[in-house]
């Protein structure tokens, strides 16, 4: 199999100049220097083709540079490009509208429109509290949900989004995820481990430090994101809307990554069967487009005029980006994401015998993490051959993106096609023989 000589003397000198500068914070992990997509497929300026299984963080649900999707964005920025939260427009009643009837909820929904993911999360925030008139949270280990004070008090993935940022945000206690495939509880006889993280929650944390008449929300991935991809262990999320229901708790499930159709349904919260008080959404809402949503039940959303805004909300183009994206997804993409999901765990399955690095294998339709260990018995994560398979990864042609402590994510657009998925995989499964080689 070929192997690119990267980065090219453009993607170089590129890099070189982004470096001096651009703010060093961003986690780069190797030097892909985007000129353009279509699709799943992404060249670089110095001309080499790649598959794109990170779409973006999960985001370009239709690929890159959908015609529909560029096309709505090209008309709306003809009319006009901003009027400001102050003043209405038809797109984002209409984008309302449609989130209201994709919504997880029986009841009516109603939509905050934000920038981005981490904003999505500050305005669930503000209306837990607004709402309930508590000031307390509760979040969990390994859960990412931004990088504004209030979102990162919750994020717990990894020290480094907090180290030199003290103080929080006051009121957040995290409880441990329930990751079936490394529990740090222990079950109970007749108990599922998602129950018995939930009697953790009842048991410890109201028992002990969180009088629950204090707690405005939970906030939970449906499956973890950048803590690593993880389905919740059975029974969790019954338990935890039951608890909810008991203490007069507001249940907010972030579903910026998890959502719009990525899994094979709109929402992830959808294959636990419970209903969400409210939900967070962004990433994919406009296949790349800065937008994001703030969906709650109606009667939830009972914040006054004034109390919260932004100048940026309902922005045209994004409305329109969105339409578009919620279009095709009805249309084609939620079906595609459910069917490829399926091939393509089908497809690690196979792969997974040749590979004794390969410890765990799990998802929801195109939300797959493919977890590294060191040996079976342990299931230590294994990081270094995570990290190597990025990096040839990337030498041959593919892009992925690590989470967790030694999972790759697995996240094509929902647009990806069988022979794309069959030509990535091929890649990668080569790449994992290389890494546990070396
Ligand atoms: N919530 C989840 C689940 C995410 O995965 C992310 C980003 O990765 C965020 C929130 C934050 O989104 P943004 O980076 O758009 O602020």
């Amino acid at each position: 199999m070929q192997r690119l000589n990267l980065p090219g003397p453009k993607a170089r000198s590129l890099v070189e100049r982004d470096h001096s500068v651009v703010s060093p914070s961003y986690p780069r992990g190797y030097p892909f220097v985007m000129d353009y997509g279509s699709g799943t497929e992404v060249w670089d300026v110095d001309g080499n083709r790649f598959l794109d299984f990170a779409a973006g963080i999960a985001v370009v649900a239709t690929g890159h540079s959908h015609p529909k999707v560029v096309e709505a964005i090209q008309e709306q920025a003809a009319k006009f490009i901003h009027i400001s939260s102050d003043f209405y427009h038809e797109k984002w009643i209409q984008l309302s509208e449609k989130l209201n009837q994709i919504a997880p909820f029986s009841e009516d929904a109603a939509v905050f429109l934000t920038n981005s993911g981490t904003e999505s999360v500050e305005a669930a925030i503000k209306l837990a509290r607004y709402h309930t008139g508590r000031s307390q949270f509760i979040g969990f280990l390994g859960g990412f949900h931004g990088r504004t004070i209030g979102s990162i008090t919750f994020t717990a993935s990894k020290p480094i989004y907090h180290r030199g940022f003290f103080p929080l945000m006051n009121g957040v206690v995290h409880a441990p995820f329930p990751d079936p495939y490394r529990p740090l509880l222990q079950t109970r006889d007749g108990e599922t481990y998602g129950q018995a993280v939930v009697r953790y929650i009842e048991d410890e944390l109201f028992g002990r430090i969180l009088p629950p008449e204090d707690v405005a929300g939970i906030l939970v991935e449906p499956i973890q994101g950048e803590g690593g991809y993880i389905v919740p262990a059975e029974g969790f999320f019954q338990a935890l809307r039951d608890l909810c229901d008991r203490y007069g708790i507001l249940l907010i499930v972030d579903e910026v990554q998890s959502g719009m159709g990525r899994t094979g349904k709109w929402w992830a919260i959808e294959h636990f069967g419970v209903e969400p008080d409210i939900v967070t959404s962004a990433k994919g809402i406009a296949s790349g487009m800065p937008l994001g949503a703030m969906i709650s039940r109606k009667s939830v959303m009972s914040w006054t005029k004034g109390s919260h805004g932004n100048t940026y909300g309902g922005n045209p183009i994004a409305c329109a980006a969105s339409l578009a994206t919620i279009d095709l997804i009805q249309s084609e993409y939620l079906h595609n994401a459910a069917e490829m999901g399926g091939y393509l765990m089908d497809v690690l399955e196979e792969i997974r015998m040749r590979h004794p690095s390969i410890g765990d294998i799990r998802g929801r339709g195109l939300m797959i993490g493919v977890d590294f260990v060191k040996d079976h018995g342990t299931r230590k994560p294994n990081a270094y051959v995570r990290e190597r398979v990025e990096r040839f990864g990337f030498e041959h042609g593919i892009l992925l993106l690590g989470c967790g402590k030694s999972t790759i994510r697995l996240s094509p657009p929902l647009s990806v096609k069988k022979s794309e998925i069959d030509e990535g995989m091929m890649i990668f499964d080569h790449v994992i023989g290389l890494a546990e080689r070396e």
